[in-house]
């Protein structure tokens, strides 16, 4: 039955484990699927961004007019190897520069024959300043260089700081390639710095700084690179405004140009990587190439529509250009080259697969589910508990009715028997007749005992048992028992011993007396004939203790227990088919607890039992 139970309620929760554990699945799912779904929306949105953004920039290729280049967006447009930039100071340094106009040649040739050969500086300072003043700015750059250097080797270092003062005021004019302005500072800060005249020289450094960062001049990387790094040594610091991101424009135009002198396609667009990325355009017609260039903000913007996502642009070569890629990504998703036409692959990642903020509810759920399955195994447990004790004790009542019936059936056989016998006076000897006399007495005191043993029994179950408690001797009363047991031929020897100085103790001489006898017939029911029984009376704690020992089955530890119970009996009892009801230990606990007192039981299987009456001491009187 309870195997049953058993059976059921482990189906009941591993269905209900399985249905759990499926639905707990089946929502981390749709969980993840609902993810997958926003990062794929979340591409969508940023491809499109993308488009818009390039579409824009590329409509710039076509522009190209100023008002409408955003913000530090660069246009270059080159013809005959020369290239314009606009706006003019868009770029630190330029990729290519115009050569610098050609100065007929022996203009300088006397100046230079007194500075170099003569090493007349002043003389050769009046011939330069006859061509100082020549009507072409060229010309006249030139020669103020010349002029400053000579004065400044005559030791005239004032004069020589007025004309490049002069020589300033000449502008974007080129003098041996670099601008006049550019050429009038360096040669200021150079007399200052040999001068030692510090302050000047930080003001004009500080100048000559701030215009190379502002990108005034056009100048080739290597003479930018130069003179910055040169102002840098002057000023003895780098000053904190740098070149903000026209540095990454200016690299970026550099690659580009080289890209298409090298042979790129006539019409292409391309992201420059870096610190700062710089998106790039261009196109090429008639031998005319323009191109755009700006900062990848505009894109930046594109990739933040990928909201809680990170996204990213990946090339060809699967390097990351522009945007973040999560490393510990768990959802990923893809906008291929081929699928979109723009030149990357787009990439969205998330760490989290939409499972993370499940993990609360799953816990409630696995709990809730836990609970269910806990629940049902211990309503199955206390149900087959029930049941399995209802159907005990339905055997027990059946065992006990069979059992009465028998024990009725014998003395009532006997006595019909010698009933006939009387009946018909048929009786050979007086000697039989006296028998019989013997057993019709024996048989009708056991009929009584029966009776009378279920009558106490049912008076004791409904509770109305009341022990009439007199002072007793109960030496007395265990001899009067003893003798009785063995004159009623229930068989077995009994050895008696009785303690001197035993306590008084006030009881129910016929409730003891059956307590005693139901233990003694025991002793004598459950041991091999000839049975051999030892009833102990001593003194114990104040109080009274009746041992009845006897040598014979002996009780299994696991029945030790439940052997007071009502109707129960013994498997060794059922086994061997000792008549019996199940009540007689019952009663004699029942009697025991009514004295105030207990019963007790020792038993070793096989060697025999011990059950000891203890009582406690009473008042004599
Ligand atoms: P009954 O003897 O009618 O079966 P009891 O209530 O007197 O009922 O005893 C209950 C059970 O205890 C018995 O069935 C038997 O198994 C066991 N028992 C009682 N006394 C003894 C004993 N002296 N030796 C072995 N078993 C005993």
């Amino acid at each position: 039955m309870q195997g049953l139970f058993l059976a059921f309620t482990l189906l009941t929760g591993a269905t209900v484990g399985w249905l759990g554990w499926r639905l707990l699945a089946q929502d981390r799912a749709l969980a993840r699927q609902r993810k997958v779904e926003q990062l794929e929306a979340a591409a969508d949105r940023v491809t499109g961004a993308l488009y818009r953004q390039m579409a824009e920039f590329e409509e710039l290729l076509l522009a190209g007019e100023q008002g409408r280049l955003p913000v530090a967006a660069v246009v270059l447009r080159s013809q005959n190897q020369q290239i314009v930039v606009s706006p003019p100071d868009g770029l630190l340094f330029q990729p290519a520069i115009p050569p610098p106009p050609k100065i007929p040649d022996g203009l300088f040739a006397s100046a230079e024959a007194l500075e170099f050969q003569r090493m007349d500086f002043l003389a050769a300072a009046s011939a330069l300043r006859r061509l100082a003043a020549s009507g072409d700015r060229f010309v006249r750059a030139a020669a103020l260089v010349r002029l400053a250097r000579n004065l400044r080797r005559a030791g005239q270092p004032e004069a020589a700081l007025e004309v490049y003062a002069q020589l300033a005021t000449l502008g974007t004019t080129t003098v041996d390639g670099l601008p006049a302005h550019l050429v009038a500072l360096e040669g200021r800060c150079t007399l200052f710095h040999e001068l030692r005249r510090m302050g000047e020289l930080e003001r004009e450094a500080g100048i000559l700084h701030s215009r190379l960062m502002r990108g005034e001049w056009a100048l080739g990387r290597s003479s930018y690179e130069f003179q910055v790094a040169q102002a840098r040594q002057w000023l003895r610091r780098t000053p904190e405004a740098e070149g903000g991101g026209k540095e990454a424009l200016s690299a970026a135009a550099e690659l580009l140009w080289q890209a298409w002198r090298k042979g790129s396609p006539p019409k292409g667009r391309t992201l420059l990587g870096g610190d700062s990325p710089v998106l790039a355009a261009w196109s090429s017609e008639g031998g005319e190439w323009t191109a755009v260039l700006a900062p990848a903000l505009a894109l930046d913007a594109a990739l933040l529509e990928a909201g809680s996502f990170e996204a990213a642009l990946i090339d060809d070569e699967g390097r990351r250009l522009l945007g973040r890629i999560n490393k510990l990504a768990r959802l990923r998703v893809e906008r291929s080259q081929a699928s979109t036409k723009l030149p990357w692959t787009v990439l969205l990642s998330s760490p989290d697969d939409g499972t993370a903020g499940l993990a609360n509810r799953h816990w409630f759920l696995g709990g809730g589910l836990a609970m269910l399955v806990a629940l049902l195994a211990a309503a199955g447990f206390i149900v087959s508990r029930a049941v399995s004790k209802e159907i005990a004790v339905a055997q027990l009542q059946t065992d006990f009715v069979a059992a009465v019936s028998h024990e009725f059936r014998s003395p009532l056989a006997s006595i019909s028997q010698i009933a006939e016998l009387l009946d018909a006076d048929r009786w050979p000897t007086p000697d039989h007749r006296a028998k019989g006399h013997e057993i019709l007495t024996r048989e009708t005191a056991r009929l009584r005992r029966l009776v009378e043993g279920l009558l106490d029994f049912a008076r004791m179950e409904a509770g109305t048992a009341g022990y009439r408690l007199a002072p007793l001797d109960a030496a007395e009363m265990v001899r009067a028992v003893v003798d009785e047991f063995q004159a009623s031929a229930n068989g077995g020897q009994i050895e008696l011993s009785i303690a001197t100085g035993l306590p008084h103790i006030r009881g129910d001489r016929e409730a003891l007396s059956r307590a005693l006898w139901n233990l003694l017939e025991n002793a004598v029911k459950y041991s091999a004939p000839p049975a051999r029984v030892w009833v102990e009376t001593s003194a114990s704690d104040g109080g009274l203790a009746i041992r009845v020992r006897d040598e014979g089955t002996g009780i299994p530890g696991g029945e030790q227990a439940q052997i007071f119970n009502k109707f129960y009996r013994g498997s060794e009892a059922k086994a061997r088919g000792v008549k019996g009801t199940g009540l007689g230990l019952a009663m004699v606990r029942h009697i025991a607890e009514g004295h105030g007192g207990e019963v007790r039981v020792e038993s070793d299987p096989g060697r025999g039992s011990t059950f000891t009456l203890v009582l406690p001491g009473g008042d004599p009187a």
